[in-house]
């Protein structure tokens, strides 16, 4: 009996024992299980978490970029968006023929070449239709239609992008060019809104799938692909005297007392000598006189007094040497003065000589600052982005780049700009009733008697509401010059 108990008193304990091992085991397995459950709720939210980031913000980039074989699918669910006028115009459309293949067609064929750019039949791609890519082939089709459509065959309809741009003004300022070198752009300075943006030589973009290898062997002087108004780089001339203006009146308190006699040209010791156009003499003046007359001869002299490091970081300011923050393409405006450049440099390049280089689209920005109290905006070309039902997936809306000056040094830069149409080398708008502030600009290019022209302004000028900027290239014909262009321009926005 007593061994019995004992036996079973043992095997008690192996089965307690076998028990604990048991749970111990099973302890292992829950937490074995546990790991793998945390591992993979962790991967799920990972991926929804990468999802919304891809989604939100590097899904336009990675469908954009030409190395990306999702947007050729994409072509082949999604038929591509319109792209619009700001009135709703179509700017370019995708037909599709019979047998089922698509194109794409441009109304106004050159008109828009170089803002809404093209698309061609072997994907190459340029401008709105470049930078837009991505929403002009996304769908917001729900999932049951789309697997309808993945079903039936049907292609959904992609997103419509309707710009800022303006059809009548922008006809105006191509037809103003009439045929010459040059570029037109056009924007509201309070907001930086694009109006307008031309440049020609131009292409017809419903040609793009024949004709583009020719367009290629232009020479870059005649380059047709070149959007002169955002890339062409240019010498500013005399517009840059806004900002040589600006320098000095930081630097000289008095500058209201300021005066000067131009004998038509000035030589600065040191430096070299500037002459003023076709060697004018405009005897005494003011600051604003100087200014309205585009003397040389006092800005030289200005340029030549110059602090280098305040003008240095003045330039720096206005954004000379640096990215802009816009939406598409467009050149670096180049400014090299340095610490250690002689007096002729700052000679030069207080008057928009030597090696300053500037875009239509940079001096715009300069010259709407002043007209915008001092604050610079983002010029922006695409207003918004509609789903095919017309519901507004995207709304863009204006951004400030910074204040560059203050809004007293506008109001007197906003005077001198005046003085140039009513008293000045911009008198063909003198009696305009829009009444505009600009200034003109000569630009010698190289050393035979070539010039370009430049006419940058806005109107009204006690409340600016389009700033323009025109250049016309060395060699123009059968207009005086860029103030004519701005002038058509003007006339067609206020309507007179
Ligand atoms: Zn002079």
């Amino acid at each position: 009996m007593a061994e019995n108990k004992k036996q079973r008193s043992q095997r008690k304990k192996k089965r307690i024992q076998s028990d604990i091992v048991d749970t111990e085991k099973k302890d292992l397995r829950n937490k074995e299980t546990n790991i793998i459950a945390f591992f993979f709720v962790g991967l799920f939210v990972a991926t929804i978490v990468y999802l919304c980031v891809f989604n939100i913000k590097d899904a336009g980039r990675v469908i954009n970029n030409p190395y990306n074989k999702r947007v050729d699918n994409q072509v082949n669910k999604v038929v591509r968006g319109d792209i619009l006028s700001s009135d709703g115009t179509v700017l370019a459309t995708t037909v599709t023929e019979e047998d089922g293949t698509e194109h794409r067609y441009y109304p106004f064929d050159n008109l828009f070449c170089h803002s809404v750019g093209f698309s061609s039949a072997n994907g190459m791609k340029t401008g709105v239709e470049q930078s837009q890519n991505f929403y002009l082939l996304s769908e917001t089709d729900n999932i049951l239609d789309q697997i309808g459509n993945d079903i039936t065959g049907e292609k959904a309809k992609g997103h419509n992008v309707t710009t800022t741009l303006d059809v009548e003004l922008t006809k105006t300022a191509y037809n103003a060019l009439k045929g010459n070198k040059g570029a037109v752009i056009a924007m509201e300075p309070s907001t930086g809104r694009i109006l307008a943006m031309v440049s020609n030589p131009s292409f017809d973009a419903n040609n793009v799938d024949t004709d583009y290898d020719e367009w290629l062997t232009y020479e870059s002087s005649d380059s047709v692909l070149l959007n002169r108004a955002t890339q062409g780089l240019y010498p500013p001339g005399s517009t840059f005297k806004i900002i040589t203006a600006l320098a000095f009146i930081r630097q000289n308190e008095d500058y209201y007392n300021y005066s000067y006699k131009c004998d038509g040209q000035a030589y600065i010791s040191g430096g070299t000598t500037i002459a003023c156009f076709d060697h004018t003499v405009h005897g005494m003046q003011t600051l604003q006189d100087a200014f309205a007359n585009s003397c040389n001869s006092a800005f030289s002299t200005i340029g030549a007094g110059l602090n280098k490091t305040s003008f240095i970081n003045l330039c720096n300011t206005f954004m000379f040497n640096s990215n802009l923050p816009v939406g598409f393409e467009y050149s670096t405006s180049i400014m090299s003065v340095t610490e250690q450049s002689s007096v002729s440099e700052m000679q030069e390049t207080s008057i928009g000589q030597g090696k300053t280089m500037i875009t239509p689209l940079h001096n715009l920005m300069i010259a709407s600052s002043v007209a915008n109290n001092g604050v610079m905006m983002k010029p922006y070309i695409i207003d918004r982005i509609d789903d095919a039902q017309k519901r507004t997936v995207v709304q863009y809306s204006p951004s400030k780049i910074g204040t560059v000056m203050s809004s007293e040094e506008a109001e007197y830069l906003t005077e001198c700009m005046r003085e140039v149409v009513l008293s000045g080398t911009g008198n063909s708008m003198r009696y305009s009733s829009f009444e505009p502030a600009g200034k003109t600009g000569s630009a010698q290019y190289d050393d035979s008697d070539n010039y370009h022209s430049w006419f940058v302004g806005f109107a009204p000028f006690d409340n600016p509401q389009i700033a323009v900027c025109v250049i016309l290239e060395g060699g123009y014909s059968g207009i005086p010059s860029a103030q004519f262009v701005a002038k058509s321009v003007f006339e067609c926005y206020f309507g007179s």
